[in-house]
């Protein structure tokens, strides 16, 4: 099974489409086994869904990364 930091650092080509059907599956995979990793994927979807939405093409990456801090640090806290 892939690695928690695995997911987190695919999550954004895994959304915008950039992974193989293989790779695709090993995710979902992931996802239905850790809540940890859903969460993430939900909360990164909602700041790209936004981000296109508003056409600020330049922040996205921005956002994702900060979603990223927020996650790792609540994951570092909680176990
Ligand atoms: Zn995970």
């Amino acid at each position: 099974m892939l690695s928690c930091q695995h997911i987190t650092q695919k999550a954004s080509d895994y959304i915008e489409g950039k992974l193989n059907f293989w790779q695709r599956l090993k995710f979902r995979a992931h996802l239905r086994a850790c809540i940890h990793c859903d969460n993430f994927l939900r909360q990164l979807r909602l700041v790209i869904g936004y981000s296109s939405r508003a056409g600020h093409q330049c922040a996205s990456e921005a956002e994702v990364q900060q979603v990223l801090h927020r996650i790792r640090q609540a994951e570092s806290t909680s176990s």
